[in-house]
């Protein structure tokens, strides 16, 4: 951002008029004007407040690499019955796989019971090793719409590949781009074209300009929002499964003002840590808790170790004030 002032003689008026903004910014000389460049890790400023300063003649803005992005800043997202951004925070949870349809129901009966207004679940799971199992597909599907439908919860659910893209959107309210395929340009054309709401995982070595960028073909595509999802990227110590990056949801949250929810499950990849990783998360701005539960952790198969279980689930719930709390 570049302030053009009306006389040199203004800029060291302007330039502390700024400062106390919160706003650093160094002076630069050209041939025809005098110019304020704002630095652009100094306060989110408004450049219309900034135009009225004394002393400013002009506020110049760079185009952003990302307009779409930028014109949802301060939405709220309908996700079917539920909102994103309303300043309640939301809870999704889930299963990271849905296995069979009764262990789907007894997730979505979990979730319902802690608050959560979305139910998550894999059908489709993009796995490391090919030997893993990789979801139930289709018949999946099916299965966790219907349990959502008896809880009056809304679905959110990963699509791996083109192909599977009207598929999902039929069942999903909000369409999940795992952190292995943000950059899967024309997964990413395919899921906006679909028309529903998306729920863009972070890359676990993506640039939050990347994210914002993935975000905007979304968007371009035909999504009618995107929610950023931030589940850690990879760090270098290995004794939690990745590192939770909170400056990057302040930074969604607080200077872009985008929709943005933590997953802290794949995250920190165990639950004990879960709990106190998503207070951090709220108080960064998140608008939303993704996090996987099971009815029965030990058994699940894949994610075990960081899926809570239904009296855990609850305490989430009740710690982000969306179920009354059980009186001591
Ligand atoms: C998931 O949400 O189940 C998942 C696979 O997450 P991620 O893409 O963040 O690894
Ligand atoms: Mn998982």
């Amino acid at each position: 951002m570049l302030l053009l002032v009306q006389r040199p003689d203004d800029v060291s008026e302007v330039q502390r008029a700024l400062t106390a903004l919160g706003v650093w910014s160094h002076v630069a000389h050209g041939q025809e004007a005098t110019a304020l460049v704002v630095e652009p890790f100094a306060a989110a400023v408004d450049a219309q407040a900034l135009r009225s300063l004394p002393g400013v003649r002009e506020v110049l803005l760079e185009a952003s690499a990302h307009p779409r992005v930028d014109a949802q800043a301060g939405a709220v997202v309908r996700v079917g019955s539920v909102v994103i951004g309303g300043g309640r925070p939301l809870l999704v949870a889930g299963p990271c796989a849905v296995e069979s349809a009764e262990q789907i129901a007894s997730a979505a009966a979990m979730a319902r019971e802690a608050g959560a207004g979305i139910l998550r679940g894999g059908a489709f799971k993009p796995r490391t090793s090919p030997y893993s199992f990789a979801g139930h597909g289709r018949e999946a599907l099916l299965w966790l719409r219907r349990a959502a439908d008896r809880h009056g919860l809304a679905v959110a659910t990963e699509v791996m590949s083109e192909g599977e893209v009207s598929a999902v959107a039929e069942v999903a309210d909000l369409i999940q781009i795992g952190s292995r395929s943000m950059q899967s340009f024309a997964l990413l054309k395919a899921a906006g074209r679909a028309g529903k709401p998306v729920l863009l995982k972070r890359g676990m070595a993506a640039r939050i300009e990347e994210w914002l960028l993935a975000a905007e073909h979304l968007l371009v595509a035909g999504a009618p929002a995107v929610i950023f999802c931030e589940r850690g990227i990879v760090g270098f110590d290995s004794s939690t499964r990745n590192l939770l990056d909170l400056a990057a949801v302040a930074l969604l949250k607080h200077v872009y003002r985008q929709p943005v929810v933590v997953d802290p499950s794949h995250a920190v990849g165990r639950r004990d840590l879960i709990l106190p990783l998503a207070h951090a998360a709220v108080a960064a701005g998140a608008d939303g808790i993704v996090v996987e539960a099971h009815p029965h952790a030990a058994a699940a198969h894949s994610d075990g170790p960081q899926a809570l279980n239904a009296a855990e689930l609850c305490a989430l719930g009740r710690a982000l004030a969306l179920t009354p709390r059980a009186s001591a």
